[in-house]
């Protein structure tokens, strides 16, 4: 009888372990939009694209019509500076609590157990970092301590004004800079509003060229 009973706590240790080491992160659903979906409405051409990947959380309160909306009613902000979003993928994650939250060390697991094309934004529960900020943007020049999240946005649920904020952290991850601009009407105010939405040709020409070089847009055929 107490054999069995050791037996009955390894079997429990053994599995509470494997439990730990391969959490169940699952894929359980993904949505497309083509660039068909998201129209080119300005007046100059297109030189740049961007493929966007947006990751959800079942049992969050973000769901796939928000944060697809989003994603369109960005484009008219990339569109001032010839970038288009020629693709969107959403994907929607079923996975243990503590990922549904952005927390540096968890979120790092989540992005190294799950990888997806960059640049990702993750919608969150909410932010556990402290400070805590609505919306943080991680570029390549500020990931050194925490690789795997270079190129991400990790937004919490309750964020104003959507998608501003999102083209904002995406200018700065495209960038790869923290840097603001204190213009009247600029998107990179520090304090993100839906009056907060113009780039200047500078800031335009500065995130061309560096997000092409780090292979986060491509040139478009003429
Ligand atoms: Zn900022």
């Amino acid at each position: 009888m107490l054999r069995l009973l050791v037996l009955a706590a390894l079997l429990i240790a053994v599995t509470a372990r494997a439990e730990s080491a391969t959490p169940a992160i699952k894929a359980v659903r993904s949505w497309h939009l083509a660039a068909s979906d998201l129209p080119w409405t300005d007046t100059t051409p297109a030189t740049h694209g961007l493929r966007l990947t947006l990751i959800i959380f079942q049992d969050t309160a973000w769901d796939p019509e928000t944060t697809l909306a989003a994603a369109k009613n960005m484009a008219p902000l990339l569109a001032q500076c010839g970038v288009r979003i020629v693709a969107a993928e959403l994907r929607q994650l079923a996975a243990p609590r503590r990922f549904r939250y952005y927390r540096t060390a968890v979120s790092r697991e989540l992005a190294r157990l799950v990888p997806v094309p960059r640049p990702a934004i993750y919608f969150v529960a909410d932010t556990l970092n402290r400070p805590a900020f609505d919306a943080e943007a991680i570029g390549r020049a500020n990931s050194g301590t925490r690789p795997e999240l270079a190129d991400t946005i990790w937004v919490a649920a309750g964020t104003r004004d959507l998608h501003v904020a999102l083209a904002h952290e995406l200018f700065h991850v495209l960038t790869d800079s923290g840097a603001h601009n204190d213009e009247p009407g600029n998107l990179m105010q520090s304090e993100t509003a839906p009056e907060n939405t113009r780039l200047t040709d500078s800031q335009c020409a500065g995130m061309r060229a560096t997000a092409e070089r780090n292979g986060l847009l491509t040139l478009l055929p003429n």
